[in-house]
């Protein structure tokens, strides 16, 4: 099934009562739609072993009696945040407090799974106390019809390569090192570098520098992850004596994040590398502030 959702307009001059009338019109539509869209998968009042099912065309010209569920879906984080009806800038999986966004978890400490059945609950109170928790989960008080479909929404974001990791991590990775050669100046050398990385198999480096390029897509940031290492590390030869140690440290952030993605993109895992995946993030984080509070 594809359906094509409403996509608002964007109102970026218009006061803010206004906008915030306006983004709580957008939610509702877009539940509306969901909730039309859904219908036939919603709780029925008295469900039996038989409903749900339908009799669906398949591929190959026959029919075959089926049972849709909801499973999964990609989008980006604002859409996530849209689609569950939670309030933006929040995690759509867990009840991370919004101080604790970005920071390591080991994965024995992991936050709980945000409860849909709880919101959906609160949201049919309707009282003052449910409207107090709920606000302090980060949800909106309305109807989302993902919680009165049987599945645990919690589970249905899947993380993706070109979200999560292409126009999501890397992106900032990239923003982090421009600003690190720019505080330390390194700029020139890093440009210069940069721009004569040779062509070589299926790599065709980008002829301009960081700054020349507006926005970066998927594919483009994919490439400059083969040779990104690299660059970053021949920029940041030399230095003073007291320079070693922050550019170290830029460099040890550089290839844990981008050792993470190379692991993430295998087709399949193992204990091993899932290790090693661990300890590339554990080190990331480790590392991160040297671009960050510089
Ligand atoms: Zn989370």
């Amino acid at each position: 099934m594809v359906t094509l959702l409403p996509i608002p307009i964007k109102n970026r001059h218009i006061p803010q009562k206004r906008l915030d009338e306006q983004r709580q019109t957008n939610r509702e539509v877009l539940n509306e739609v969901l909730q039309r869209v859904l219908q036939p998968l919603t709780f029925k009042q008295h469900p039996s072993a038989q409903s749900g099912y339908y009799n669906v065309l398949c591929a190959d010209g026959n029919f075959r009696h089926c049972k849709p569920v909801v499973s999964a879906w990609l989008a980006d984080c604002p859409e996530y945040s849209d689609l569950h009806n939670l309030e933006r800038h929040v995690c759509f999986w867990c009840d991370c407090p919004k101080n604790e966004l970005g920071d390591y978890v080991h994965p024995d400490k992991q936050h709980p799974r945000r409860d849909h059945n709880l919101y959906r609950t609160l949201s049919d109170a309707n009282t003052k106390a449910a409207d107090v928790e709920l606000s302090l989960c980060h949800v909106h008080r309305a109807f989302n019809v993902f919680r009165h479909i049987p599945c645990i929404v919690s589970d249905l974001p899947k993380p993706d390569l070109l979200h999560t990791m292409q126009i999501g991590m890397l992106d900032h990775l990239q923003k982090w090192i421009f600003h690190f050669m720019k505080t330390h100046k390194q700029l020139n050398k890093y440009n210069a570098i940069w721009l004569s990385v040779p062509a070589y198999h299926d790599l065709t480096p980008t002829n301009k520098s960081y700054e020349e390029v507006s926005q970066w897509n998927g594919k483009e940031i994919k490439e400059m992850s083969w040779y990104l290492l690299g660059v970053v590390t021949q920029s940041l030869r030399g230095g003073s004596p007291a320079q070693h140690p922050i550019f170290n440290h830029a460099i040890e952030c550089t290839q844990a994040l981008l050792g993470f993605y190379m692991y993430a993109r295998y087709k399949s895992h193992d204990d091993a590398t899932l290790s090693y995946m661990e300890d590339a993030l554990h080190r990331f984080h480790t590392f991160k502030d040297v671009f960050l509070l510089g």
